[in-house]
C-alpha cells in the first residue's frame, strides 16, 4: 500500500487519497497551462476558476444563501482570535465568551489584549475542560457570542448549538467544519483554519454574514479588515494558491465521493462510534470527555500508565497507526478521526486497541 500508514494527526492531518493523487497527477503541468498550480499567476484564469470553484464548493455543502460571504485568508485560526473582536466589537459594546479549552482559552486572551469588554459567561475549566456548559445566562446586548464549536485537545464537542436569540454566534469551527450539518443563520461569522478537516496549512477559511461587515471600523490596518477581503474577493494580496487550490478538491471529494455533508456525518458517526466503544467494552482505556459532550472528531483516552501509554503509541505506529500521542499539555492518547480518515482506518485502529488492552490489561 505505497507505504502510508493510517494517519490520526491532530493538524496538519490526513488528506484523503483521491485528492493526493489528483494533485500528483496535475502538479507539473496544471490544466494545459504548462506550469504548475504553484507557478500560475494568482491573477490568472486557472487560479481564478480554482478560488471560485472553492467558494462555489462551500456554499453548496453549507447552503449558504447570498447574505453569507466566502473569503479565503491567511495567519491560521490564531489570527481570528484578535481579527474578530477588533472588527465585530464596537467601542461600549461587549461580547460573550464560552471557555470550552485550549483554543477557546487563547480566544479571550486575544479578545481581552484589544482592551474591551470581554465576559466569560461559561466555563468548563473546573472538570479540566472535560465537558459543554449547559444553561448558560448569554447577554441579550453582546455584540455577539464566541464558541469553539470542537474542542480539538480537550475532545469536547458542542452537540447543538446554544440559542442566543437575536445575538450573532461566532464559532472557530477549525476542527469539525465539514463533518456535519448544521443551521448556519444564527452565525454572523464562523473560522476555521484548513488543517483539520478542510486541506493544508495556510489558509482559513471564512464565513461572515454581510450585516457584520457594517461594524468594520474603517482606521484598522487594511490587512485585517474583513471588508477588504470581501471587496476583493480574497484577492486583496496574493492568496496562498496551493493550500486554495488542495481545498478545493477536498471540497469535491466530500461533494462528489462522498455525497455531501450528511452522507460524511453518518459516517463520521460510526467512526466515532467505534472508537468509544472500543474504548467503554475495554475496562482497560478511559475517556477524558463526559459521554454527553464527546467529540465526534477527537478521541481523547487515557490508559492505566503513561508507560503504557508510550507503549500503545509506539506499537501503533509499528502496526502502521500514526498520530496517536495525546496533546504535550494534556497528556494520554488521542485519534483525530477527521473527514479524511477512513472506516478502514478506524476500524484498524480499534482492532489494535483491543489486541493492546488484551496483551496488557
Ligand atoms: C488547530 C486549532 C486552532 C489553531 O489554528 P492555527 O491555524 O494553527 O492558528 C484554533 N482553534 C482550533 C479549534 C483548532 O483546532
Amino acid at each position: 500500500m505505497n507505504g502510508r500508514i493510517y494517519n490520526f494527526n491532530p493538524g496538519p492531518a490526513a488528506l484523503p487519497l483521491p485528492v493526493l493523487e489528483e494533485i500528483q497527477a496535475e502538479f507539473l503541468n496544471f490544466k494545459g497551462s504548462g506550469m504548475s498550480i504553484t507557478e500560475v499567476s494568482h491573477r490568472s484564469k486557472w487560479f481564478d476558476e480554482v478560488i471560485q470553484d472553492a467558494t462555489a464548493c462551500v456554499r453548496r455543502l453549507l447552503k449558504l444563501d447570498e447574505i453569507f460571504n466566502v473569503l479565503f485568508l491567511q495567519g491560521g485560526a490564531s489570527l481570528q482570535f484578535c481579527m474578530v473582536p477588533m472588527n465585530l466589537l464596537p467601542e461600549g459594546q461587549s461580547a460573550d465568551y464560552v471557555n470550552t479549552g485550549t483554543w477557546a482559552t487563547k480566544a479571550i486572551k486575544e479578545a481581552k489584549i484589544q482592551g474591551r469588554g470581554i465576559k466569560v459567561v461559561a466555563s468548563s475549566e473546573d472538570k479540566n475542560f472535560s465537558y459543554i456548559p449547559t444553561d448558560i445566562a448569554f447577554s441579550p446586548d453582546a455584540a455577539y457570542a464566541h464558541i469553539t464549536s470542537n474542542n480539538t485537545i480537550k475532545g469536547t464537542q458542542w452537540q447543538s448549538f446554544p440559542d442566543t436569540g437575536a445575538v450573532p454566534l461566532i464559532s472557530d469551527m477549525s476542527s469539525d467544519i465539514m463533518s456535519r450539518s448544521f443551521d448556519v443563520s444564527p452565525f454572523g461569522l464562523i473560522y476555521a483554519g484548513a488543517q483539520k478537516n478542510l486541506g493544508p496549512t495556510g489558509v482559513t477559511l471564512i464565513i461572515i454574514r454581510r450585516d457584520m461587515l457594517e461594524r468594520v471600523p474603517q482606521d484598522l490596518p487594511t490587512m485585517l479588515k474583513y471588508t477588504t477581503f470581501v471587496d476583493h474577493k480574497s484577492m486583496f494580496n496574493t492568496p496562498p494558491c496551493f493550500a486554495v487550490y488542495t481545498v478545493q478538491l477536498v471540497l469535491r471529494w466530500l461533494e462528489e465521493t462522498i455525497g455531501g455533508v450528511e452522507k460524511m456525518e453518518k459516517i463520521n458517526r460510526e467512526k466515532a462510534s467505534f472508537l468509544y466503544r472500543a474504548i467503554d467494552e475495554s475496562g482497560f482505556y478511559t475517556g477524558t470527555a463526559e459521554k454527553e459532550s464527546r467529540s465526534l472528531m477527537n478521541v481523547t483516552f487515557l490508559l492505566p500508565s503513561e508507560d503504557l501509554e508510550k507503549q500503545f503509541v509506539q506499537q501503533a505506529l509499528e502496526h502502521g497507526l500514526g498520530g496517536l500521542k495525546g496533546h504535550r499539555s494534556v497528556g494520554g492518547c488521542r485519534a483525530s478521526i477527521y473527514n479524511a480518515t477512513n472506516l478502514d482506518a478506524v476500524k484498524a485502529l480499534a482492532d489494535f486497541m483491543e489486541e493492546f488492552a488484551r496483551k496488557n490489561g
